[in-house]
């Protein structure tokens, strides 16, 4: 018989994934100083996606761009999703989130939560898997980066393989590479980019941002 040390899970099984985005303010810099603080929860170094520059979608008109990233974690022992998500929206008050005003108006820290583990939730207070996680561009792009084969509780195909299927958006860009490296020719399978070039296509323009989550 196989010993059980020989069975190895995936690693995205243990993480939890959370979701950063920011239009407020400097942008660029509260994502990485949010990857700062998010080391603090985590148990194991933190598996960071690159920073993309992503379109705003169903936003007040003129909400700027957004800097979208995502982070893998492994949760402590005693850590639950409802305990994580407290701590999530502590950074988000850090960071300058004001209780919400108009829908989906520009924030300097967004923290969602993506998964956690196998973990489902159907409250008011969190939903888990995040219920529109499989249908935005801006949190499956920054996620294949990680767990290209993370298969969401309650959804069949792979992170990638949902990824594959949506349609293409002109509007995302990779601004900052994994380690925090600014984007250059070797980051993405030798593809040349640098900060505001265009990238890949991606998300459609009738594709919604943020229903109130
Ligand atoms: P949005 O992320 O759509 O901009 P908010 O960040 O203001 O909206 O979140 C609104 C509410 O969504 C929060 O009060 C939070 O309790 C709830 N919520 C439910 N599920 C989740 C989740 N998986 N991640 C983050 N927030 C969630
Ligand atoms: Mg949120």
């Amino acid at each position: 018989m196989k010993p059980a040390a020989q069975v190895r899970e995936p690693s995205w099984r243990r993480l939890a994934f959370v979701a950063l985005g920011s239009n407020l303010g400097e942008s660029r810099q509260n994502i990485l100083a949010a990857f700062h603080r998010l080391k603090a929860l985590a148990d194991e170094p933190l598996r960071e996606s690159s920073l993309w520059q992503t379109t705003p979608e169903d936003c007040p008109p003129g909400s700027p761009p957004f800097v979208n990233a995502i982070v893998g974690l492994v949760p402590r022992p005693e850590e639950t999703p409802e305990s994580l998500l407290t701590k999530l929206q502590a950074i988000e008050t850090e960071f300058g989130r004001r209780p919400r005003q108009v829908l989906n108006e520009p924030r300097p820290l967004d923290l969602d939560l993506i998964s956690f583990q196998a973990e489902i939730r159907a409250t008011k207070a969190l939903t888990l898997p995040h219920p529109r996680a499989h249908r935005r561009r801006f949190v499956l792009q920054p996620l294949s980066e990680l767990a290209p084969d993370l298969v969401l509780p309650g959804q069949t195909a792979s992170v990638s393989r949902l990824l594959a299927a949506l349609p293409p958006d002109r509007g995302m860009f990779r601004i900052v590479a994994p380690g925090g490296r600014p984007a250059t020719g070797s980051a993405n399978s030798g593809a040349s980019q640098s900060a505001g070039r265009r990238l890949e296509g991606t998300r459609a323009p009738s594709t919604r941002r943020g229903s109130p989550i």
